[in-house]
């Protein structure tokens, strides 16, 4: 298959998109305290001293969330940092008691690596810049309360891994594959439950568009995308909008904006900060997180067979064509169906199976896999 990418156009421009990935991790406790993170308790009985940024309090790392960080980098061929930093990322906001939130900045836990996935049956690769660690915050309750907010901090300490890409995503239909693909992964090993009207799988989508061969565009993010059909809406509102500002003659502003599903618009909620706006700086709190090669082998050793591994095992045990192990790779269930029944056929490579191929490949233009 080519690697070479044709260029999609939209009305003569050229769609740029990068995302930024929230996934919540699947721990029994909080980041850096022992709280529990079981969704929907009543308000507030799930935050201890430590989430509630009482004097005095300090982290303590939870190893169990570093283990699903090193798994995830594992799964999709990263740099598993030895040495990597915790940093305090600066701002006002009422469910963020400390003032800050604990995140890593400019040494990530798990650095580089890729997502691939076919759009169609054309093969796409996206490349990961890092996935970094951090806490949740807090929510504002604005509704249950007349003229008043309420605070639950049952949310704040959750630990959330960031999934970032270069800008390499060129639609809407490769941005919500790519998110299907990492919603997959994420769930196939178990980091993650992926539960999206929960909140546990996040996606910020960074829009921009451009003239081919013109330098990037200025880019909008679409946060808090929580459905992959909202996904597709959003981004193509954005480019749509993008485009029309620029026809018009008007410059895009960098900003923060959200979807309303109701209108199937974006609007601008706020004018985007730079990194610099927040004063990160290493939390004196917590010393480096030190990652040791035996415990990376350790993880290694235990991780499940991987989607792309799997599907590979297929190509070459079965003579199946690698969108087709690609598609019987999509969830665990059908993938064991799948080896349950060439099992039954007969052996791997042996004689028998072609045949049952034959009958597979019949069978695919009646029933949608
Ligand atoms: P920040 O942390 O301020 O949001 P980053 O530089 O880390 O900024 O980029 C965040 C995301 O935005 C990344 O996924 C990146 O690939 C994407 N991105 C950066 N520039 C553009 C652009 N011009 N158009 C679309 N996406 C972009
Ligand atoms: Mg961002």
């Amino acid at each position: 298959m080519s690697t070479k990418q044709k260029t999609l156009l939209v009305q003569g421009y050229e769609v740029v998109i990068g995302f930024e990935t929230h996934a919540q991790l699947s721990t029994q406790s909080k980041i850096f305290s022992r709280a529990p993170i079981a969704f929907g308790a009543e308000p507030n009985t799930q935050a201890c001293a430590v989430d509630l940024a009482l004097p005095g309090t300090l982290p303590v790392m939870n190893k169990g969330a570093v283990a699903r960080a090193i798994e995830f980098g594992l799964a999709v061929g990263s740099h598993i940092a030895e040495e990597s930093i915790f940093a305090r990322k600066n701002y006002f906001y009422p469910d963020l008691p400390k003032g800050y939130q604990i995140s890593q900045f400019e040494i990530p836990v798990v650095q580089g690596g890729e997502v691939s996935f076919f759009v169609g049956d054309e093969k796409k690769t996206v490349r990961l810049v890092r996935a970094h660690l951090e806490e949740d915050a807090g929510k504002s309750l604005h509704e249950d309360f007349i003229g008043q907010s309420g605070i639950d901090l049952n949310r704040a300490g959750t630990p959330l891994l960031e999934i970032v890409t270069e800008p390499d995503i060129r639609s809407s239909e490769e941005a919500v594959a790519y998110a299907k693909e990492l919603h997959k992964i994420v769930t196939w090993i178990g980091i993650c439950d992926g539960n999206m009207q929960e909140g546990s799988f996040r996606c910020d989508a960074n829009v921009s568009v451009r003239k081919p061969g013109a330098p990037l565009g200025t880019r909008r993010e679409i946060k808090n995308l929580n459905s992959f059909k909202f996904m597709q809406q959003a981004i193509d509102f954005e480019v749509r909008w993008q485009i029309e500002q620029i026809e018009d003659g008007f410059e895009i502003q960098q900003a923060t904006v959200l979807f309303d599903p109701d209108t199937g618009e974006t609007r601008a909620m706020r004018t985007k900060e730079d990194a610099a706006d927040y004063r990160y700086f290493p939390d004196p709190d917590l010393p480096p997180l030190v990652i040791g090669r035996d415990w990376v082998a350790r993880v290694q050793a235990e991780m499940t067979e991987l989607p792309r591994v799997m599907a590979a095992r297929f190509v070459a045990d079965y003579g199946l064509p690698e969108y087709d192990a690609t598609t019987l790779t999509q969830s665990k269930a059908m993938a064991a169906y799948f080896e349950a029944a060439a099992k039954a056929c007969g052996q791997a490579g042996g004689h028998d199976w072609p045949h049952c191929r034959q009958h597979h490949q019949q069978q695919r233009s009646q029933a949608s896999l």
